[in-house]
């Protein structure tokens, strides 16, 4: 037998032919990482173990310090380094309550690793085959919940939530005005979405250059979702004044306090102000990125119960039921699976009810000299913003079918619970504290604590408070974020300093500011909420008893 001959470069990479030996180097440089990671966890607090001093001019002396070795480092030495990275690291351990960074779940990550092992470029299914028939699966099986009809919906992965917001204004102006795409973008085009929505709206409008001025904030409900009579005000006096609405943005599912637009109502108001001016229909995108994955509720039978969900978590799934089975009166809509989806970043779905949709937005067959429009492939992205794209509807379509719809409605549901606990104590065990999102449905509790005697939320959103009380108030607050977040190794809560709006006796509006319990966790169990809610009330006390003292002396 001829020995094949080896190169020295080759030791980088995987076998050609599979042979035994690069595979258990291979399989033992991953075991060095994984059991590295298991060597840094520690189940009671939140970071990775390790040292980690990120004080003083820590990126600077990184930045002075850092360049490329001349001759490179054996890999298990590499490894090494990688691990110092993540020292210290946040970690989804069961004290993990900060906003909505989940944990990447196995087969999430087998998914991905699958997608590197033969480094597809999703671009074009003559490079990525693979990519681009998972990403054919994933997006038929996630039209199927969402609503839609397969067989004529269509999406693609892409660069998060916000990149589906976006795609979906790119869609919104070539369907109002085709020309726009080689003359630019008309400028009496506006857009809508709510107070709560997320900002990739406004940044989309900045980038498509229609200028965030034309983004038109419409008002919410107590239960943070979209007024849609301020929506038709809006829309009228836009109308009125020459402008053309071309893009909702419904939220189905804000990202703090997880408030849901009704879509169908959504549609019904801008298909009633289109009707009056004569004009077409907006394009209505539900920016469902982070609500999305509620759907696998709609076809939970709250009667049969077949998860024995709790009578409280099962009150919560009936009211996001509600709302969330108008997911497909919208024209586009998004899942992001890092968020909900239990994947790695970034692994997020646009999409379309009406695949012609994304030919409007596709790029001339002369302007794309290196792919598709061949005769072979039958599949060319090119109407995504990105051009080269990884495969990550591999991974998405590795949870998809590894946890399967139970697994989600169980996942979520242990979500939903643990939250039901963290409310029913926070009431009833700390009384300085409000819960600022009690209409909301979800696994994320929105909290003020408020000083002895001050007002408290019911007197804060009625608008009779003055500029100083709401202010003293977030004072308070911003006192108990600072004392979370120096012990956050212990348990990690968010915050957010720009809840909603409340008005004043001045008529000022002041953003009240909150903290945030948010469930991503799926080691966050109900019998884990007396310890936290002990370790919040001996915390609350603390900044209360201190910001009292200060008061008096003042
Ligand atoms: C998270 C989120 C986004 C942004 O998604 P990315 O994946 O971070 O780009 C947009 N909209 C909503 C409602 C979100 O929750």
């Amino acid at each position: 037998m001829q020995q094949s001959k080896t190169s020295d470069v080759q030791k980088w990479f995987p076998s050609e032919d599979g042979n035994a030996a690069k595979r258990s180097e291979f399989l033992s440089l991953i075991e060095q990482l994984i059991r590295g990671v298991d060597d840094l966890k520690h189940p009671d607090q939140v970071n990775l173990k390790g040292e980690k001093n990120r004080e003083g001019l820590f990126y600077e002396k990184l930045i002075s310090e850092s360049k490329i070795p001349v001759s490179g480092r054996p890999m298990e030495d590499v490894n090494e380094e990688l691990l110092k990275l993540l020292h210290s690291h946040p970690y989804h351990t069961k004290y993990f309550f900060t906003n909505i960074l989940p944990m990447a779940s196995i087969p999430g990550i087998l998914g991905m690793l699958t997608a590197f092992m033969v480094n597809g470029n999703n671009l074009w299914d003559v490079y990525g085959p693979a990519g681009a028939e998972a990403e054919v699966k994933v997006t038929a099986m996630m039209s199927k919940l969402a609503g839609y009809d397969a067989e004529t919906s269509g999406g693609y992965t892409t660069w998060g939530g916000q990149g589906a917001v976006y795609t979906g204004l790119r869609i919104a102006i070539a369907k109002m005005s085709p020309s726009a795409l080689k003359e630019g973008v008309p400028g009496n085009f506006y857009a809508f979405c709510s107070e709560a929505a997320h900002y990739s709206l406004y940044k989309s409008m900045e980038a498509t250059g229609l200028g965030s001025d034309r983004l038109i904030k419409v008002k919410t409900h107590l239960d943070h979702s979209m007024d849609t009579d301020d929506l038709r005000k809006k829309m009228r006096e836009v109308c009125e004044n020459g402008g053309i609405p071309v893009y909702i943005v419904a939220t189905t599912g804000t990202t703090d306090a997880i408030g849901i637009d009704d879509v169908r109502a959504v549609r019904s108001a801008a298909e009633e102000i289109a009707g009056d001016f004569d004009l077409p229909v907006p394009h209505i995108h539900a920016d469902s990125a982070l609500g999305g994955f509620f759907a696998f509720f709609n076809d939970y039978d709250v009667d049969e119960n077949a998860l024995s969900f709790s009578p409280g978590v099962l009150g919560m799934i009936k009211a996001i039921k509600d709302k969330m089975q108008h997911l497909h009166e919208a024209d586009s809509l998004c899942f992001d699976f890092q968020k909900l989806g239990q994947t790695p970043y970034v692994t997020s779905l646009f999409l379309v009810k009406n695949a012609n949709d994304l030919k409007r937005i596709d790029l001339d067959p002369e302007e794309t000299p290196y792919v598709g429009h061949r005769g072979y492939g039958d599949y060319h992205t090119g109407y995504t913003l990105e051009c080269s794209r990884m495969a990550s509807s591999i991974s998405m379509y590795s949870a998809l079918m590894a946890f399967g719809r139970e697994g989600y409605q169980k996942l979520l549901g242990q979500f939903l619970e643990v939250n039901l606990h963290f409310r029913e104590q926070l009431i009833r065990r700390i009384p300085q504290a409000d819960i600022m999102n009690p209409d909301n449905h979800g696994m994320s509790t929105l909290f003020r604590i408020y000083p002895e005697g001050a007002p408290r939320f019911a007197d804060e959103i009625s608008g009779q408070c003055t500029v100083q009380e709401l202010e003293r108030n977030n004072r308070l607050n911003e006192k108990l974020f600072e004392k979370l977040g120096a012990n956050r190794d212990k348990m990690f809560f968010g915050d957010t300093k720009k809840h909603l709006l409340a008005g004043t006796r001045e008529g000022a509006e002041i953003p009240l500011y909150v903290s945030k319990f948010f469930v991503i966790s799926p080691y966050t169990l109900p019998e884990h909420v007396p310890q936290i809610i002990d370790y919040l009330k001996e915390n609350i006390e603390d900044v209360c008893r201190q910001f009292e003292t200060v008061t008096v002396m003042k």
